[in-house]
């Protein structure tokens, strides 16, 4: 079985002016980085549908869904969300599209049809709470993607596994109270959303790190936490919100990762998939802002769901 990048030209048009760090060229660093790699005619290319009404209210309010869909402005302008979150035109279609992808990788991966993929999709998800977009977020597609797990295929467990620098508050949120759903990353901190930590619990194992972190520090997190957590779990299918904005060469966080971290990251997912959860695994961009770094991160990323190393 194959692993599959899913993407789609919705996703580049979603834009934020020329001087947000969130734009369309990062899907095309990605793409150029995975041809240069030569991997790219080594996995399948793949689209997604447009998300649908009923599967966004699984996770989000009617208010937020309406904020976006109601505030779409003209050609050339943008609609302002927060201080560095925008719309313009394309974002309603580009949101949908990336929550889409994320859930259409999902009944693929269950349906035994390739063994897992890599959402290359903005605007990213991990920030957005139920009650709204927020840091770049529109609709949280790895919510969206674990909700339609669950209440879509019927599964009884998953995990959540974010190893972006930044807090998915938006993700732990919604999940707060979801016995079926464990969450497990690390995160910069004291840093944005400046979210106080979590308790540790059975379900809830988001550990905070200091700026300057590196390899040695996640890798410690990653087998003091979440591999105890995630074995104790035994997830039937594993999501990965796959930020590569704590790479050392990332301006928008102060933590010290390299390529190889990001593949021995996924290897662990990977044999955790493997144990428990038929190997079963749908991982989706969130951050990652040096497109050179990212480019290459999501390389190592994929050469690792594929198994090519
Ligand atoms: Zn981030």
């Amino acid at each position: 079985m194959s692993t599959a990048i899913y993407s789609h030209a919705d996703c580049l048009r979603h834009e934020m002016g020329d001087w947000h760090p969130e734009s369309p060229d990062r899907l095309r660093a990605i793409d150029d980085q995975l041809i240069r790699s030569g991997i790219d005619g080594l996995v399948e290319r793949r689209e997604g549908p447009l998300a649908e009404l009923p599967a966004l209210l699984r996770n989000h309010s009617e208010a937020a869904i309406a904020l976006l869909r109601d505030n779409l402005p003209g050609t050339g302008e943008y609609y302002p969300l927060d201080a560095d979150t925008l719309i313009n035109e394309h974002s309603y279609q580009a949101a949908l599209r990336a929550a889409g992808t994320a859930m259409a990788a999902t009944d693929a991966v269950l349906a035994g049809d390739i063994a897992n993929a890599f959402c290359a999709i903005r605007p990213p998800g991990h920030h957005a709470r139920p009650g709204g977009a927020m840091g770049f977020c529109l609709f949280n597609n790895v919510a969206l993607a674990a909700r339609h797990a669950l209440d879509g295929h019927g599964l009884d467990r998953v995990a959540i596994i974010d190893f972006d620098v930044h807090h998915g508050n938006g993700t732990a949120e919604a999940f707060r109270d979801d016995p079926r759903v464990l969450m497990a990353s690390f995160f910069q901190h004291p840093f944005y959303p400046y979210t106080e930590p979590e308790p540790i619990t059975a379900n809830c194992v988001n550990i905070p790190v200091p700026a300057r972190s590196g390899g040695d520090a996640v890798r410690a997190v990653v087998q003091e936490y979440w591999l105890p957590a995630l074995h104790a779990f035994k997830p039937q299918m594993i999501f990965i919100s796959a930020g590569f904005d704590a790479h050392r060469e990332d301006d928008l966080g102060e933590m010290a990762l390299v390529e190889s971290d990001y593949a021995w990251m996924t290897r662990q997912i990977m044999a955790v998939g493997r144990e428990h959860a038929q190997g079963r695994i749908v991982s989706c961009l969130e951050g990652g802002y040096n497109l050179s770094a990212l480019g290459r991160s999501v390389v190592a990323h994929v050469r690792a769901l594929a198994e090519l190393d």
